[in-house]
């Protein structure tokens, strides 16, 4: 998506520990505009797989599966959980996930009341590096016994194995700007 890529290359900063910080338009501060496109970006990605819910994880994954979800005729939308809130059901599903930027382990949750074994899942989140967050919804899915139709991410970084393991695992994934390197001076490289 050039137009996400142009706004990545004017606003994007890189940190230590390969992380793209791109909180004045995704994570922080939100561009609801861009944020729009991308919704309309994977509706036309992800329509032939006949969605019925998404499925995100708190908090950045929950403004892109609005959007999507507006895209979509208003999908259903559940965001798993980082942190048990005491008002929290307990009949949860949960999984394990390694948090990439905080590089400390979630478990994280789903009430079973907003997934069920007949809804068909479009799992979005707004980075893929390793895919540790991606599997985690992929294994509450199977739990719930529902089926995951894609995995969508706005960015993935394509040197790390994220993108190509979920691809092994069989899912279709789709991301809206593929990186391809990140150097010490700022230069972000995407892949054609
Ligand atoms: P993974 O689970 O695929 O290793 O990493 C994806 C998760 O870690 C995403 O939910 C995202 O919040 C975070 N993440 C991974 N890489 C980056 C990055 O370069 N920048 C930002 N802002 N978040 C990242």
């Amino acid at each position: 998506m050039k137009l996400l890529e142009e706004r990545i290359i004017q606003d994007g900063r890189i940190l230590p520990g390969d992380v793209l910080k791109i909180d004045n338009f995704l994570n922080h501060q939100i561009d609801v505009r861009l944020m729009d496109q991308i919704g309309d970006e994977f509706y036309k990605l992800f329509k032939d797989t006949a969605p019925t819910r998404i499925m995100t994880i708190e908090a950045s994954g929950i403004a892109i599966a609005m959007s999507t979800s507006r895209s979509f005729g208003y999908l259903p939308i559940v965001f798993a959980k980082k942190t048990a809130a005491s008002n929290m059901s307990s009949d949860v599903y949960q999984a394990k996930e390694h948090s990439y930027t905080r590089n400390v382990d979630y478990t994280v949750h789903v009430a079973k009341n907003y997934l069920s074994k007949d809804d068909r899942v479009l799992i979005l989140d707004d980075f893929l590096a390793n895919g540790e967050a991606m599997k985690a919804l992929i294994s509450i899915c199977e739990q719930a016994g529902a089926e995951v139709v894609g995995c969508g991410a706005v960015v993935a970084k394509t040197y790390q194995p994220g993108e190509r393991t979920l691809k092994g695992m069989g899912y279709k994934v789709e991301v809206l700007a593929r990186v391809k390197s990140m150097s010490d001076d700022g230069k972000i490289e995407f892949e054609d």
